[in-house]
């Protein structure tokens, strides 16, 4: 008998639409403020960042959003990922638990991020965009925008906080293999670089001001938009891809999954994975447990405030509501470089307002067990991020054994982590600490999230 099963959907079963949860939330999501009037923004205020068709995603309670014909094309380069049977796992944790992952780190990036880089890299370049500009944490989302932006015939600047920058080399030469341009940031370039350089010339940077500095020249030039990879509504719609397909897949395998895991760092992946049936929950479906799984350092979803705050440390960008730890919140230094943001996605962070799901912190080093338990037994070696979606599955296969309970497991495997093998050296070498963040820090923060009424 073979080890693995693998359930491999046919091309012609790629999602032909994208699904929207807000049509099925029993209360729509909070207007997102002005950064100035702290009034509702208009589809106006973001016209500079985005172009109209992804603004009118942000903005959308149609259920079902059709996906563009060159943009399913595309898809077929990796589409539909594979969903696999997790046998060899469920052995060695002696389990009788059925554990199924869905493998993201298929996509030439390695991992589920083109699929939103590569909608809106169509989008923008339908609306006649020559030049893309974002940041990037890890160098994931940087190194999957590049991708589709060379994909389209679209220029990329990406701002690399860093310290990603400086211990990444390998992301930062994909980057530029694929044709965009990397600088490191706080850079010289952008009034919001040379504000923080000025104060802080030795700082190792971090996602909040690098966003800050792709606005600012998004916002400065006609031909130039802003892409960002996570936590905004259009990008989590990208990614229900990966649970509309594991659905399907899960269907092959004639089983429904009792609980679905993912890691959350913005929400994208987990969302991708997790709407879909949480919005079959719903409508009258099954209702699986769902799990959020977070790094202890950076813990948005079980430590953070649900109010409304910035999405960068410059102040910028409108405001959203959402669990957040302050945008002022720098957190310890830890592997999972891709889980390092202040804040979650309006849309998860509402999801679990609404008791639609549970989260949980995990410390790295907890999270990098459960990532070599998985390569032993699977083969794959996850990434970083994704070892906080392990850790969460393993725990509760651990939990079904406890109980004598089979229960169905469905997580995600995000991506794998073949350029993460500094973080896996270092934590065979025994050099991994558990760095709490530092709770007064976190209290600063805090006070001074933006006074809305
Ligand atoms: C970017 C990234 C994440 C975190 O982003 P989400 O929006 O929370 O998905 C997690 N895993 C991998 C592999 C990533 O590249």
């Amino acid at each position: 008998m073979s080890e693995t099963v693998k359930y491999v959907l046919d091309e012609s079963r790629i999602p032909k639409a994208w699904y929207n949860l807000v049509a099925d939330l029993p209360r729509p999501p909070a207007p997102v403020l002005h950064p100035g009037t702290l009034q509702p923004v208009g589809p106006d205020d973001l016209a500079p960042l985005f172009p109209m068709a992804l603004i009118a995603q942000e903005v959308s309670t149609e259920r079902e959003i059709e996906i563009p014909a060159p943009v399913r094309t595309v898809y077929r380069q990796w589409r539909p990922a594979p969903l696999h049977r997790a046998r060899r796992l469920e052995r060695a944790l002696d389990t009788p638990a059925r554990i199924f992952y869905k493998y993201e780190g298929v996509s030439p990036a390695g991992s589920h991020k083109p699929n939103t880089a590569v909608a809106q890299a169509f989008y923008n370049k339908e609306a006649g965009v020559r030049r893309l500009t974002t940041e990037t944490g890890a160098g994931q989302w940087g190194s999957a925008l590049a991708y589709a932006g060379a994909t389209f015939g679209l220029d990329v600047q990406v701002f690399m906080v860093r310290v990603s920058f400086d211990q990444k080399p390998y992301r930062k030469a994909a980057m530029e293999a694929w044709g965009a341009r990397c600088v490191a940031s706080p850079s010289r370039e952008t009034n919001a670089g040379r504000a923080v350089l000025a104060e802080q010339p030795d700082t190792t940077g971090s996602l909040g001001i690098a966003i800050s500095e792709a606005v600012e020249v998004a916002a400065q030039h006609d031909d130039t938009k802003y892409a960002l990879g996570s936590v905004l509504n259009h990008v989590l719609l990208h990614q229900t891809v990966i649970g509309l397909e594991a659905m399907a897949q899960m269907e092959m395998a004639d089983a429904y999954p009792d609980i679905v895991v993912g890691c959350t760092g913005g929400g994208s992946n987990f969302a991708g994975i997790a709407f879909p049936f949480i919005g079959a929950g719903l409508r009258g479906g099954a209702k699986p447990r769902v799990i959020a799984c977070e790094p202890a350092a950076c813990p948005s979803l079980t430590r953070g405030r649900y109010a409304y705050d910035f999405g960068d440390t410059g102040h910028l960008t409108p405001l959203v509501k959402m669990h957040t730890l302050g945008s002022g919140f720098i957190p310890p230094g830890f592997h999972a470089g891709g889980l390092r943001y202040h804040g979650m996605a309006p849309l998860v962070s509402l999801v679990q307002e609404l008791g639609l799901i549970e989260s949980r912190a995990y410390p790295q080093i907890a999270c990098f067990e459960a990532g070599l338990q998985f390569a032993r037994s699977e083969g794959i070696i996850p990434a970083p991020e994704a070892n906080h979606a392990v850790r969460g599955a393993i725990d509760e296969a651990l939990a079904c054994k406890r109980d004598g309970q089979a229960r169905t497991i469905l997580f995600n495997l995000c991506g794998h982590g073949n350029f993460d093998m500094q973080a896996y050296i270092d934590f065979q070498a025994g050099r991994l600490t558990d760095s709490p963040y530092d709770e007064s820090a976190l209290q600063s923060a805090l006070a001074a999230l933006p006074k809305v009424a």
